[in-house]
């Protein structure tokens, strides 16, 4: 996978000078967030640093899918790579870290809830992911249903979580800060199946430190549709869906999802894939 996404990053940047140079006449003017020193606007962007192919430090550099849709949704409003500052956002912080305008905007994976709808408004969806089960290699565990008194190990705040809570209170949950740390501990051991989104689960799983020793169980059991997080009241959503709708028009959403999920061992569920951006609030 690091090969690859290397060269989508290249491709997304050349994707995005050539959109700023060309652009400007339509692209609306970014408000909020600070000016640059060469008068562009900024915008701080909310992402995850650990899931690999969605959201990815590496060192400074940032990769994934949710990388490339937030850098063509900038560039759309008018802002180029140079001045996006990438910031990390947990899945328990996220509702925080806009509520409190630490960021302008997020893409981390983020689902579009009626309960989240109620602190904090949503542009997209973009992509549409569902919650599966990472397991070790020779575990015969095939679904949520395996895991009555298991240790289960998922993260604080997000919607994996919760569902496991409301409906399975059967199984031993334990909550990590990061999907990464529910490996490690799975890896050791302690936890029996790490449990969230398939495409997050197949990015780790695909991580060099990880191979061979896990598989995707492969049977979702939710539907969660990634939105763009943004601060309640934001006038942001309606250009942020004109901008996921040409990226999906024009073969960028395709080339952004192939290229990110190359050699992890994941297809998107292409019945729900690319969706339609719904309605601002
Ligand atoms: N998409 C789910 C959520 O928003 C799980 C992934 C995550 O924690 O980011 O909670």
């Amino acid at each position: 996978m690091r090969k690859t996404r290397y060269a989508a990053a290249a491709v997304a940047a050349v994707a995005a000078l050539t959109l700023s140079a060309c652009g400007g006449g339509d692209s609306p003017e970014s408000e909020g967030g600070g000016g640059g020193e060469g008068g562009g606007e900024t915008l701080r962007i909310g992402i995850k640093f650990d899931q690999p192919g969605l959201g990815y430090d590496e060192g400074g550099s940032y990769s994934g899918f949710d990388v490339d849709v937030a850098k063509y949704v900038a560039a759309e409003l008018g802002v180029s790579e140079e001045n996006i500052e990438f910031v990390e956002a947990p899945s328990a912080n996220r509702e925080n870290l806009l509520a409190n305008e630490q960021v302008d905007m997020i893409f981390a994976t983020y689902s579009i809830t009626d309960t989240r709808k109620e602190t904090v408004d949503f542009a997209g969806p973009y992509f549409v992911a569902g919650q599966d089960l990472l397991v070790p290699t020779d575990s015969d565990i095939t679904g949520p249903e395996d895991l009555e008194g298991k240790n289960l190990c998922s993260v604080t705040g997000s919607t994996s979580a919760q569902k496991i809570k409301d409906q399975y209170p059967g199984v031993q949950l334990v909550e990590q800060p990061g999907y990464a740390e529910c490996v490690t501990a799975m890896g050791g051991g302690q936890i029996d199946a790490v449990t969230t989104d398939d495409i997050i689960l197949a990015g780790l799983a695909a991580q060099e430190a990880n191979a061979g020793k896990f598989k995707v169980v492969g049977n979702t059991f939710s539907e969660e549709n990634y939105g763009v997080g943004l601060p309640k009241g934001s006038d942001r959503c309606g250009d942020i869906n004109s901008a996921i709708t040409k990226m999906i028009g024009d073969g960028s959403w395709e080339e952004a999802i192939t290229s990110n999920t190359e050699g992890a061992d994941y297809t998107y569920n292409a019945e729900l894939n690319p969706p339609t951006p719904e309605p601002c609030a």
